[in-house]
């Protein structure tokens, strides 16, 4: 996904809400198709046409999901006891796929046993 694809999607985001003149403004630019292939000042120039603007900061744009196994874990303590025994009985296992980045974690029985709370 290229960085205007990227920001255009943000922005059609920013659309679904806000009416004042920064959505108006969101609103045109989305109209005006080929945002791709637009470098990001110049993507930005367009978004925020008319206001002015500064860049603070710059940093290389990057798709990192913050998904763990870690978190995972904490995701499947939080299910609560019985649930968890529950999932013991029927499945011995579980499959947990993160809804952002597709990554998948499998929990086999003894790790799942050893995140029932009291155990
Ligand atoms: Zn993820």
């Amino acid at each position: 996904m290229g960085l205007g694809t990227l920001i255009g999607q943000y922005a059609r985001l920013l659309v679904t809400e806000g009416t004042g003149p920064f959505h108006k403004g969101v609103k045109i630019a989305c109209r005006v198709t080929g945002l791709t292939g637009l470098d990001a000042p110049a993507i930005l120039a367009r978004l925020l046409a008319g206001f002015p603007t500064r860049v603070l900061e710059e940093q290389p744009l990057r798709f990192q999901c913050r998904c763990s196994r870690e978190r995972v874990d904490a995701a499947i303590v939080a299910m609560g006891r019985a649930e968890l025994i529950d999932v013991l009985a029927h499945e011995r296992r579980a499959e947990v796929v993160c809804e952002f980045c597709g990554a998948r974690y499998v929990v086999e029985e003894p790790e799942l046993r050893a995140l029932v709370p009291g155990s």
